[in-house]
């Protein structure tokens, strides 16, 4: 057997030990005789699993009480829609800050249930910077605000947490989600698919403050009802027991490496040894400035178009998988989420200076 760094924007690599614990576990759970796909989510090993990650989450994030933490189905994609049936209450417009690809899907499909208004969007720079607080066009009668804290595909993210006012603030947290503490009292509503950062695809993690649930439109899906889902402890129908339970072994993981603020320092060393370099390098470059740089997903060009598939044909054979960059982009992109070690970003680097060396 020969693991890869693999670098995949999502669903993307986890931590080795989570993935030897699944393996332990896969056959009989804890002396239960079976695997946690095959369990009822009614029992009591399950609903153990399920509480225990709960509270393993609230601790890593410092999740106040006032706040409902949810495991729900349908993505991050299905929160694009959740978030306006859910908040808007008797208001009939949203405020869209807009950074990249995700923020303008999540816009379009709140367009289904309410006016969007863009407050601020940097779709004419190319989505290469962050708009500042200050020129955000708020609307005061706005149901909330949103913005996605991590654009995944051009590499932007959020260093500060924006100020709405008494507007509740929802932030898609989906790319940086537990990649370092945030201050999750300035939000209304977070939200974030696991498979970027947390655990395998299918289930979605929704935190709410409180005080925002019950005012859902009529017509909400129940599996969408945050307060519904609140009320069933996120059991209102089957939930993603799999799913959960793996990111449940992800936030233990977490906590063993420390928490929130050591992943974060070591997070941020690793982007900055990969922007080092590719800011030292005439072959490499990244176009987004540097405050507003990713810390989780790092896109690079090289300076030849033409390399690009030798490039990823090389890097395939070094052991170093999934650096193709999103299409609408181009070049590369190198996902270096929590799981990813320093030696991964290591080895990318020795990788990218040999072939600038060879091709440069
Ligand atoms: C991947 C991603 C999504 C979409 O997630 P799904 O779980 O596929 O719906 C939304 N927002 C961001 C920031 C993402 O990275």
């Amino acid at each position: 057997m020969a693991r890869v760094y693999n670098f995949s924007a999502g669903p993307a690599t986890l931590p080795e030990e989570v993935l030897e614990q699944v393996r332990d576990d896969l056959l009989d759970w804890r002396g239960t005789g079976m695997s946690v796909m095959e369990m009822s989510h009614r029992g009591k090993a399950f609903v153990s699993i399920a509480e225990q990650a709960e509270a393993d989450l609230r601790e890593l994030l410092a999740v106040p009480d006032d706040y409902e933490v949810l495991f729900l189905q349908g993505g991050a994609a299905g929160q694009f829609a959740g978030v306006p049936l859910n908040i808007l209450g008797d208001k009939a417009a949203a405020d869209y800050v807009v950074t990249g690809n995700w923020g303008k899907k999540a816009r379009k499909e709140a367009g289904k249930y309410c006016d969007v208004r863009t407050a601020a969007a940097t779709e004419d720079q190319g989505f290469t910077d962050l708009p500042p607080q200050s020129a955000w066009d708020l609307s005061a009668n706005a149901g909330y605000v949103h913005y996605t804290s991590n654009e995944t595909i051009q590499g932007v993210e959020f260093d500060w947490t924006p100020d709405s006012g008494d507007v509740p603030l929802v932030s898609d947290m989906s790319s940086n989600f537990l990649s370092k503490p945030v201050d999750v009292a300035a939000h209304g509503v977070i939200y974030a698919g696991a498979q970027k950062n947390v655990g395998p695809a299918g289930v979605t993690v929704v935190i709410v403050r409180k005080d925002l649930l019950g005012r859902a439109r009529a017509d909400t899906p129940m599996v969408l009802d945050y307060q519904a889902q609140a009320e069933a402890d996120s059991m209102l129908n089957t939930p993603p027991c799999f799913a959960w339970y793996v990111a449940g072994l992800t936030f233990q993981w977490l906590k063993r490496q420390g928490g929130l603020e050591a992943i974060a320092e070591r997070n941020a060393r690793k982007a900055e040894k990969l922007y080092g370099f590719i800011d030292g390098s005439d072959f490499y470059s990244n176009p987004v400035a540097p405050g507003a740089r990713s810390r989780m997903n790092v896109p690079f060009l090289l300076a030849d178009d033409n390399l690009n598939a030798t490039f990823l044909e090389e890097a395939d054979k070094a052991g170093l998988s999934t650096l193709k960059g999103h299409r609408s982009v181009g070049g590369m992109r190198a996902s270096i989420y929590n799981a990813m070690p320093e030696a991964g970003v290591d080895a990318l680097i020795d990788f990218m200076r040999d072939f600038e060396r060879r091709n440069g």
